[in-house]
C-alpha cells in the first residue's frame, strides 16, 4: 500500500486542505417535557483554515462545541451556516463515500469504535469492502502492510478487539482510518482513554505518520499538553467560538486570552491525565443554551469589566493568528498595549 501522498504527492494548490469559513451550528432544543423549544449554538462562526501537511490543535473544555465540528467535517451533520471547504470544494457538494475516501475519523474510545464480534481483519478491510476497491487478495495484502505500518504484526489479523490492550486497539482504529489513503484525519481525543505510557506511543506514532504521509490531522482535545505534543497550530474553544488561535511556539509562549492563560495553568495541575482540565476558575462551564451576556467568558474571567459583560469582543489579528479579547482591542477601553 501506498497511503496518502508518499509516493505521489499532490500538486501544490493555492487553497488550503481544509477551510471553515464562518461555520455556525445551532440546534433548537427543549428543556423538560413541556418546556419550549430554544435555540443552542454549539458552534458559532468558526473560521479555520488548514494547509496541507498541518496538524491543527483545536482545545476546550467538554461542551465547548469541539465534536459539533468534528461530525460537521466528517458530513455527520451539516451546519446552519457557513461553508465547509476541502481542497477549495464544498462538503455539502460532495457525496458521503467520496468523503468518507478523503476525511477519515480517529476516535476517543478504541473499546467502543471497534466491533467487538469482527476480526481486526474485518474491522481493517471494512473500508475497502464499503468502497469496493481492490478484491479478497489485495485486502489481504493491503491490511498486512497497514498493520505493518502501524506497529503491529500479521498475526493479530485473526484476533478480535477484546484480545488486545487499548494501546493496540488505538493502533488498529488508526489502521482502519488510513487504510483509505485520507487526506485529512480528524483524531478526536484520540489518546484521552489511554494509559498514560501508552498515550506518548500513540502521539509518536501519529506524529511519524503525519510526516511520511504528508497527512493533515485537526487533533482535538481537552489537554494542551498533548496538543503541544503535535499540533503546528492552535486554536483554543469557548462556548462555540474561536477565542484565540495561534502558531503552537506563539500560543505557549505567549497566549493573549485570559481563558488560554487560565488552560495553560491548567496543563501544570498535580494530576493532569484527569480528562478534564482544572482550569482554577472557579465557576462551572456556563450552560450553551443559556451563554453569558457580551464576552462569553466574562463570569469566569478575572480581569472582566462591566464593558465585558455589556459588550462582545471581536476577533483581532495578532502576528500569527487572531485573540478575541478586548484586552487587545487598540480601539476599544480596555486595550493593555501592544505586548499584553
Ligand atoms: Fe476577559 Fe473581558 Fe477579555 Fe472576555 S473580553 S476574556 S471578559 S478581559
Amino acid at each position: 500500500m501506498t497511503p496518502a501522498t508518499a509516493t505521489s504527492p499532490k500538486p501544490e494548490t493555492a487553497a488550503p486542505v481544509l477551510e471553515l469559513r464562518g461555520v455556525t451550528k445551532t440546534y433548537r432544543v427543549k428543556q423538560g417535557l413541556f418546556g419550549k423549544a430554544r435555540p443552542l449554538t454549539a458552534v458559532n462562526d468558526v473560521s479555520i483554515s488548514l494547509p496541507r501537511g498541518e496538524v491543527l490543535g483545536l482545545v476546550g473544555e467538554s461542551g465547548c462545541g469541539k465534536s459539533t465540528l468534528a461530525k460537521i467535517l466528517l458530513g455527520l451533520e451539516s451546519p446552519t451556516a457557513g461553508q465547509v471547504l476541502v481542497d477549495g470544494q464544498e462538503i455539502g457538494a460532495q457525496d458521503r463515500m467520496t468523503l468518507a475516501r478523503r476525511i477519515q475519523p480517529i476516535f476517543q474510545d478504541p473499546y467502543s469504535s471497534l466491533n467487538p464480534r469482527k476480526s481486526i481483519f474485518d474491522i481493517v478491510s471494512l473500508p475497502l469492502r464499503v468502497h469496493r476497491i481492490g478484491d479478497a487478495a489485495s485486502w489481504d495484502k493491503e491490511v498486512r502492510k497497514i498493520l505493518d505500518i502501524v506497529g503491529l504484526p500479521a498475526r493479530v489479523m485473526n484476533t478480535f478487539p477484546s484480545q488486545m490492550s487499548g494501546g493496540q486497539r488505538q493502533r488498529v482504529a488508526i489502521a482502519r482510518a488510513l487504510i483509505m489513503k485520507p487526506e485529512i484525519v480528524i483524531c478526536d481525543e484520540p489518546t484521552s482513554a489511554l494509559d498514560v505510557s501508552v498515550q506518548s506511543q500513540i502521539l509518536n506514532l501519529l506524529g511519524d505518520l503525519r510526516r511520511e504521509f504528508g497527512l493533515t490531522y485537526l487533533f482535538i482535545s481537552h489537554d494542551l499538553a498533548v496538543v503541544e505534543h503535535l499540533a503546528t497550530r492552535v486554536a483554543v474553544m469557548y462556548l462555540g467560538r474561536i477565542v484565540e488561535e495561534a502558531e503552537v511556539g506563539g500560543l505557549f509562549d505567549h497566549a493573549r486570552h485570559p481563558y488560554t492563560q487560565a488552560l495553560l495553568k491548567s496543563v501544570l495541575t498535580p494530576e493532569p491525565g484527569l480528562g478534564v482540565p482544572d482550569t482554577q476558575l472557579g465557576m462551572a462551564y456556563p450552560n450553551p443554551i443559556d451563554p453569558p451576556s457580551g464576552c462569553h467568558f466574562h463570569p469566569r474571567c478575572p480581569k472582566a469589566t462591566e464593558f465585558c459583560k455589556a459588550t462582545a469582543p471581536r476577533a483581532l489579528p495578532t502576528p500569527l493568528g487572531h485573540v478575541e479579547c478586548h484586552l487587545h482591542d487598540p480601539t476599544g477601553p480596555m486595550f493593555i498595549g501592544k505586548e499584553g
